[in-house]
């Protein structure tokens, strides 16, 4: 206790790292300590399931979980929906922006567990022609634009513009986008029977990778296995060829060749949470310096785990990669030294040797590096779907998870383009197209009796 008040632990960032250390806080807590965790969604994102949501082998819903369900039940918690602001460090104090407007939380123990961000800066054009892929929100914008491409096929007669529409470039060869291009090319062919009109040899899936191989986090033979999967499955990955501007038509490489293509998705590059230069701590590659037991140097009571902390790995003495697997060890390793460090013990440094790597390439494939064991093929992915099935918090979503992704490996992708409109945005919406008309035939002299009308959305 601090004076009369509890011990308070704020941990910012509900994501892996962050869900992670408030269940495995669990009873290591003495008495008198509350937690309380503050993010600014109320779910925590499955980041590893979004390319799956992304080519509708599952809904987006089933790659997030409500972080309440995530932490609750436990009577020495408490969840804050809110973006953090601010940290007040004199006075110990994280601001944030909560549904009830602007708070400040005092804090004895603060965890940064805030995450990263996607690149969006990388090449000329990227951020204003490339779809990122980060957010549940950019998987099913990615997955509503190319059902809306689709539609537009159909509609469309000039052929060049056909072409253009029907085809997806992914930048990026590495997990993301190995997973994206896997799981578009199954996508598309599965629901193409939905587009009469389209034509399968006008859907195209292309990768740039501008180095030579796929998957550099896996060994060669992984990367080589995915290559030869993605390209008996028809999809263009061109290795060594890095884009060098995007624009509204397609993508530039280095040497000057124009790809025509209206839809690109960029996987490469992140960037660190923008919360991490207002606070002014010292960064290496945009991730918070931790020092080896996860606290932060100079700064007593503060520490950072998961993708926005540089975690020296005891064990090779290497910066840690910014995975999931590695935000769940280096959580449950903080939760021991938060618990060691409130009972007056000494702290641990971070050492952990992963046990593999994973990525799914597609409905029913995947590769796998399990402890040294190399898997590929079906069992790679069901080994894949399965850890992140068992990171899911209840034994009730698990069940329902597992039931709802085994309806997807028996059935077509859903090919519903879900559109939040509200009765109020409906009537704006229909008020400005009768004002367009209005003005349209107005200009142009016609008679509105005798003119035929597109709706047009
Ligand atoms: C498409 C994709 C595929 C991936 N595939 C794999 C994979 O196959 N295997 C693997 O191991 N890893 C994979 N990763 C990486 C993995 O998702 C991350 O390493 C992991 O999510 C890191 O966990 P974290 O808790 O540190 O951050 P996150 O999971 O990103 O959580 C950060 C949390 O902080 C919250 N937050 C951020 N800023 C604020 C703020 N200012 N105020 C309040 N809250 C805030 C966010 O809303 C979020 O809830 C993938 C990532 C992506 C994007």
């Amino acid at each position: 206790m601090s004076g009369t008040r509890p011990t308070r632990i704020v941990i910012l960032g509900a994501g892996f790292a962050g869900t992670t250390l408030v269940r495995k806080l669990a009873g290591k807590l003495p008495e008198g300590c509350e937690l309380v965790l503050v993010s600014d969604e109320s779910y925590t994102t499955f980041n590893p399931l979004l390319p799956e949501a992304v080519g509708a082998s599952i809904f987006p819903e089933h790659a997030i979980v409500p972080v309440r369900e995530m932490i609750y039940p436990g009577a020495d918690r408490q969840f804050i929906m809110g973006s953090v602001a601010d940290l007040d460090l004199p006075n110990r104090e994280v601001i944030c922006r909560s549904l009830a407007g602007e708070i400040a939380l005092h804090f004895d123990h603060l965890v940064l567990a805030v995450g990263n961000r996607a690149r969006l800066d990388l090449l000329p054009g990227m951020d204003e022609h490339a779809l990122p892929l980060k957010t549940v929100g950019d998987a099913m914008h990615i997955r509503n634009t190319v059902l809306r491409c689709l539609a537009r096929i159909e509609l469309e007669s000039d052929p060049k513009v056909r072409k253009e529409l029907g085809h997806f470039i992914v930048l990026g060869g590495g997990f993301s986008g190995t997973e994206v291009a896997g799981e578009l090319v199954d996508c598309l062919r599965a629901i193409q029977r939905y587009y009469p009109k389209v034509q399968p040899e006008e859907l195209r899936v292309t990768v740039l990778q501008n180095i030579e191989r796929l998957l550099p986090e896996l060994s060669p033979e992984l990367g080589q296995a995915a290559l030869i999967s993605l390209r008996e499955r028809g999809v263009n990955v061109r290795l060594g060829e890095g884009a060098s501007l995007v624009t509204s038509l397609g993508v530039q490489l280095s040497n000057g060749e124009n790809i025509p293509g209206r839809t690109v998705i960029g996987t490469i590059g992140t960037a660190a949470n923008p919360l991490l230069a207002r606070l002014g701590l010292a960064c290496q590659g945009g991730r918070v310096v931790v020092n080896a037991d996860l606290s932060l140097p100079g700064h007593s009571g503060l520490w950072a785990v998961g993708d926005c902390a540089a975690v020296p790995n005891a064990l090779d003495n290497t910066i840690c990669p910014a995975t999931a697997q590695f935000a769940v060890k280096q959580a449950a390793h903080l939760a021991q030294n938060l618990a060691a460090t409130l009972h007056g013990q000494p702290t641990r440094p971070f050492s952990y040797r992963s046990r593999g790597m994973m990525a799914s390439i597609g409905h029913l494939k995947g590769v796998a590096d399990i402890n040294g064991i190399q898997l590929t093929g079906w069992v790679a992915w069901l080994v894949w779907r399965g850890y992140y099935l068992a990171l899911m918090p209840s034994f009730g979503r698990r069940l329902r998870i597992f039931f709802e992704w085994a309806w997807g490996m028996l059935f077509p992708p859903d090919i519903t383009h879900l559109r939040f409109k509200r009765s109020h945005e409906l009537r704006t919406d229909e008020a400005r197209r009768q004002r367009e008309h209005e003005a349209f035939v107005h200009l142009e002299g016609l008679d509105p009796k005798h003119m035929r009308v597109h709706p047009v959305d």
